[in-house]
This record gives C-alpha cells, structure tokens and sequence, in this order.
C-alpha cells in the first residue's frame, strides 16, 4: 500500500532539486519509497566516540577532532598532490592525509568539526589516516543528525554526502513517515509478533539502540523474503502442473556417451548426469539449476541432455550470454559429434552475424527438425525462430538472463525440459532463497591433471613487480592477460585509463612482445578477431576490460594482472581469475589494489586465501549482500534490499514456512483473504505473476 509513496518523486523532499533528483538516480532512488527503502550499508555508533589518545593502530576506526593545522604539497618523486589535516580531540591528535583531492581546502578550514574513518596508522610516530572517509560537520542541527547517535552510513554516488542524504533522509521520514503503510496482512502480523512497518522504517534510519536498529532489519527482511518465497513457489507450481515429454534415456546411450569422451568423466559429472537423465524421464518438466565452479566441466553434463534428446529424435537449445562463448561451446561440440557415435546429430549455430541468407537457411533446419542441436546467444529468443519440436533446454550462465527470456525460450517447445547452468557458485542460502531447496545439482569437484593457482597482492608502488612476473612467464611461452576494470559511474575515464596503460605497454614494459587490447565498446567482430588470435597463440598478452569474464577458454594463458581489483566483487574476481590454470601448468594471478575499506582489505585476503568457490561466494554474498551479487539483471534479487540469505538464514526459513503455508492453503492465491497479497506481488514481481497467470 506503499503505493502512493512510489508515486510521489523524490523532488518533492525539502533539498531536494532538479540536479540532486538525477544523482538519486545513480542509487536507484526516484521516489519516496526508494528513498525511505535506502537502508544503511552499516552503522557508527557515535554516541561514546573513542578519544584519538586511545584508538588501536593496524584498526579500521571512526573519530571525531577539530581541524588544527591544514596544508598540502607534492611528493618529489610521483608528483601526487598531498592534503595533510591534523586533527585534534583534546586527548590527543592524528593526521589525515588525502591524495590528488585539491578540492578538500575549501572544507576543511581550521577550527572545523570533522569526523572521519579509517585504518589507523602509526608513520614516524605519530598517528595517521590515509585516504579516510570524512564528514566535517557545518552546524548545530548538523551535530545532532552525524554525532552523538547511531549513525546511519548509506551508499553514496558521487555528489552526494553522508551528511546531505541524512538531512534529506530525516526530511522525507518527517513528512511521508506517517503514510507508510504495512503491505504484509494483519493477521500475519500479529500471529508472528511483528512491528508496524513505520516504526521499523524509522529505526532503521533512526536508531535508538542496536537491538531496535536490528530487530527492524530483520522485519523487513522477513517481508521481503516472505514476497520473494511467495512468488517463487506460485511460478514454481505453475511450471509443474504442465505436461512435458518424457524423455525415452536408455542405458546403453549413456554408457556410449561416456565412452565417447577422451578422458575419465568424474564422478560428481555422472552423478549429476544420472540426475539429469531420471528427470527427463519423467513426464513433468525438468527445471533443474546445475552449478559448478568454472573448468569442473558443466558443459560435458549439458551436453548429454542435448544429444539424449536429439538421439530421440527431438531437438535442443542451448543459449549462451556472448557470441563468443556460444561460438565456443558450438565448436566444441561439433568436435565432440564429429566423428564419434553422434555424428548423425546435427548441430547449428544462429548467431546474430549470421548474412541474412544464412541465417534464413539455419532458421529453415530449426524449423523443419533437421537441426538436433541449436547454439546461440538471444538471437534464439526473436520471434522467426520456430522449432519443430524443442524438448530440451540449456541456459549457461543463467544470471546474465532475466527470468522472462528464459521462458521465452522455453515457450518455443511443449513445456520443454530445462537445465540452467551457474559458474558463480550460488552458497546455498542464496540458492534456497531462489531456487527453493529443490532440483539443484552441484559438480564440486574439477578434473584431475589440472595446474594450481596462486594469487598474490601488490600495491601500485609494486606493480612494476608483478609485471616482471609477467614477462618471465611469456619469455616461458605462456601467454597472459592484464585486466582493467570499468565501472559504469566512470566509464569513459576508466576507459581511457584503460587504453593509457595499453599504449604505456606497447612503448615500454611489453615493447618486445605481441600485446592486444579489447574492450566493450570495440564491434563484436573486432573482439572475436583478437580473441581468435590470442587462442591460436598469436598473441602474448591480451589487455581486456571485463570482457573476459565468462567462458574464455584458452589453456596456455596462466598468468593475470587484476589491476584495481578492489573494485570488482569477490565473485567477479573468482570468476576472472578462473580464466588462468585451466591446463597443466601452474596459474599465477596477481592482483593490484590498495583496497579502502575493512571489508575491501578482507575481500583481498579471502581472495588470496583460498580457490575454493563456494567459500568466496559464501563471503561476498555475506559482504555485498544479494542484490549486488550477480550484478545488475537479475531474479528479483534486486528487490532484496535488507534482506540477506547469508546473514539471516532462520529469517529466510521462517518466511519459507509461510509461504509454503500459505500456498499450500490457496494454490493460486485465488481467495479473497489473499487478494491483497496477490497484488502486492504482481507489484514486486510483475514478471513471475505474469508468468503464473499466463502458465
Ligand atoms: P565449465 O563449463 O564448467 O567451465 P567445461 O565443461 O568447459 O567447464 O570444461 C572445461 C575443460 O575441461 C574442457 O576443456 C573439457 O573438455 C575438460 N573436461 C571436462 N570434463 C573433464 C574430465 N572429466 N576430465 C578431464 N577433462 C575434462
Ligand atoms: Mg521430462
């Protein structure tokens, strides 16, 4: 019933004008609602601040001082412009110290209240911040919303301030706070015992101690749960109570396609291949999530649904994100049909560069059933391509998928069976946060011959370190890659940086070996000629943008520069570093980053630590939480805003229960006690309801 405030733009909050309203758009705030629903990514508790004389060095800590002494210089060597502010609290004094900001001078003028965060450093005895977090505190009303309280820290974007959003924050709760409105029904409510929504809303912008701040949290962690179970269940049941093609799989067919491969498959490869094999079987629709980290080999397992279902004289889909991974897995699996005891299986790739004559004539063997198996991008789900008759579906790399195209896909056969594919290792909590805790396979376990991989760190000042890494290694025939992110915030910059550092290569550090730069706003032809290259050996060193995350398969690339990896999530990260140790030699990824948070500082160290990619994906999901965790798309996770599987498991199992209460009570939420949850849904999740109406 927050409806009203979803209508309401933010403009209409005092401070609010035309310029700040597009910053708010960056955090994906646009209504009031949006603003009321951006919650804190953490909180300072400023009531009782730690006196400078006592802070811990080597600790991430916030203080509160009165600007003494402000100056700057350039350093002799690097020429970095240096801000030095000293900071005193009366117990005793810390400098903070900022890089390359000119601009700070016109806040931080002596005598100003400033608080800051940071690691605490001890340099020449004395005690220092570098690069902290700071606020400097302009007024009375200013002291009472930023200290002596818990504070709420937010998610910033650039041109917006702590300070600004908790005196826009404070403003939209004094004026819309009052029509927030409950959206879970009363008497859910009051059987479970939970808090009215606006008092939750307001403790957790205003908390009056932790134990209000949190038991808030975790009502609108319930709520949002509870929508997310409701509405994945309704789509679930929907997709069951369809008739779908039971799959004849015999025996002997396994036992040849086995036979069929070069090497031993493993033994989490055929145990999920004999899950596969008893749901097509059946005469309900398989949905069945297949996760693996990259190189355990998800593809050989698909593949075996593809040709099982060719084999019965049916056909297969299998969708990929990039023209350069459907192309991949289209060239592998032509070698694996060549000539072993599926080459009668035909195999077609519709890929959106396809001349229109050829594309015709592909779209005529879909059509007509010739084709068995058909690899693609989203070039599979435009309305000219017909199947004869598609009983089997493969998703790789599901979350760069909204849940709608899925289903178009699907919808192009008779409830056909579907098999999606993750190499984000999804811990289990987010698992049953999506999935329920049904149908999952897991391969935990990569085949055996592979090379190990190392991560290490380096700082800027080390970088020229781990480039003399690179270059012994190339000088040893392997090849290698150098990763440059680009956020979407500063994406021309970044970009140019990128290119920069290429040019810098190509004069200096790599001038003797053949290097390549690919990036996302070159044409897809350009990127695949590179790419082409880099595999065939022709090039040593391939500078890429996140281009590279999924897929690229090229075994004699060991080594890789992350540079700036504090900005890519953990995930991310593991996903990159995948690219390298996928043949016999030993791996080697370097990461360069001067991370400026605790949590950034631990996501190196986790990263560092460990290859397994269930624990890292454990801990990002933890850190980042849900929403951030497979990026921008995807599943609704992005109304998952409090709400954290990994942190709140007994809330996400409370809210199952009673979901599954609920639906099991009233199927299809037909009954009119439940029309109002039934609207809210088709308000969070319009494409699951849709889905369920339609279905
Ligand atoms: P994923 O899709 O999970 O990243 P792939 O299916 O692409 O992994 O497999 C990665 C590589 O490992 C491929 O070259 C594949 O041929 C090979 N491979 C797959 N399964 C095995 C196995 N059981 N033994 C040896 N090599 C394997
Ligand atoms: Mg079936």
């Amino acid at each position: 019933m927050n409806g009203n405030l979803a209508d309401i733009s933010i403009q209409f909050v005092k401070g609010v004008g035309p310029a700040r309203k597009k910053l708010f758009a960056n955090l994906e705030v646009e209504s009031v609602e949006d603003l009321l629903y951006l919650f804190p990514r953490r909180y300072e508790d400023r009531r009782n601040m730690i006196p400078i004389a006592q802070v811990q060095t080597g600790e991430w800590q916030s203080i509160a001082g009165t600007v003494r002494t402000f100056s700057e210089r350039k350093t002799w060597h690097t020429k970095k412009q240096v801000t030095e502010v000293l900071l005193d609290d009366g117990s005793g004094v810390i400098v903070c110290v900022w890089f390359n900001q000119p601009y700070l001078k016109n806040y931080f003028h002596s005598g100003k209240k400033v608080v800051c965060y940071g690691r605490v450093d001890l340099y020449k005895n004395r005690l220092q911040m570098i690069s902290p977090e700071y606020e400097v505190i302009e007024s009375e009303e200013d002291e009472q919303l930023n200290l002596q309280r818990i504070v709420p820290v937010y998610p910033l974007t650039r041109g917006i301030t702590q300070r600004y959003l908790r005196k826009v924050m404070k403003s939209c709760l004094d004026k819309y706070g009052d029509q927030l409105r409950d959206e879970l029904p009363a008497p859910l409510r009051r059987r479970l015992g939970l808090d009215e929504i606006r008092g939750c809303i307001t403790q957790i912008h205003y908390p009056d101690d932790p134990e209000r701040q949190e038991a808030a949290i975790k009502r609108v962690s319930f709520e949002e749960f509870y929508f997310f179970q409701v509405s994945i269940i309704l789509r679930r049941m929907s997709i069951k109570q369809k008739e779908g093609i039971a799959h004849k799989v015999t025996d002997a067919f396994s036992l040849r396609f086995c036979d069929a491969f070069p090497f031993e498959l493993t033994k989490a490869q055929k145990k999920v291949i004999r899950d596969v094999k008893e749901d097509m079987g059946q005469p309900v629709p398989m949905l069945r999530l297949l996760q693996g980290d990259v190189g355990s080999g998800k593809t050989v397992v698909a593949l075996y649904g593809c040709l099982a279902a060719a084999d019965g004289g049916h056909q297969a889909a299998f969708m990929a994100p990039t023209e350069i991974l459907a192309r991949q897995h289209y060239e592998n699996i032509c070698r694996f049909v060549a000539d072993g005891p599926f080459k009668d299986v035909s195999v077609e790739l519709l890929s959106s560069s396809l001349k229109k004559k050829d594309r015709d004539e592909v779209l005529q063997r879909i059509a007509d059933g010739q084709a068995g198996i058909v690899v693609g991008t989203h070039a599979l789900i435009t309305e000219d391509v017909t199947f004869q008759d598609l009983s089997y579906v493969v998703i790789d790399e599901q979350h760069k998928f909204g849940v709608r195209q899925r289903a178009l896909l699907s919808e192009k056969g008779n409830n056909p069976d579907v098999l999606i594919m993750t190499a984000t290792p999804i811990p289990r909590t987010l698992c049953i946060t999506l999935y329920g805790d049904l149908d999952v396979s897991v391969i935990n376990e990569i085949p055996p011959g592979r090379g190990t991989v190392e991560t290490q760190h380096y700082t800027h000042e080390e970088a020229d370190k781990a480039y003399d890494l690179v270059r012994r290694r190339i000088r040893e025939g392997r090849q290698a890659y150098v990763v440059y992110p680009i956020i979407e915030e500063s994406e021309k910059l970044d970009l140019k940086a990128a290119q920069e550092m290429f040019r810098k290569f190509k004069t200096s550090l790599f001038k003797d070996q053949r290097i390549a730069l690919v990036h996302g706003k070159m044409k897809q032809a350009e990127t695949e000629a590179i790419m082409r290259d880099f595999k065939a050996g022709k090039i040593d060193l391939l500078v890429a943008t996140t281009v590279l995350e999924v897929g690229v398969d090229v075994a004699n690339a060991t080594v890789m520069v992350i540079e700036h990896a504090d900005r890519f999530g953990l995930a991310q990260l593991h996903q990159l570093r995948g690219r390298i140790g996928r043949g016999e030699h030993d791996g080697l990824c370097l990461l360069v980053a001067e991370p400026k948070t605790q949590d950034g500082q631990r996501r190196l160290e986790a990263i560092c630590a460990t290859t397994d990619g269930f624990k890292i994906a454990q801990y990002d999901l933890e850190i980042r939480g849900p929403g951030k965790y497979f990026g921008r798309h995807q599943h609704g996770l992005n109304e998952l805003k409090v709400a954290n599987p990994a942190t709140q498991l007994d809330v996400l199992e409370l809210a199952r229960k009673e979901a599954k209460a609920l639906t099991a009570a009233d199927p299809f939420l037909k009954k009119n006690e439940n029309r109002e949850i039934r609207r809210v849904i088709g308000r969070r999740y319009p494409t699951y309801l849709a889905m369920v109406a339609a279905g």
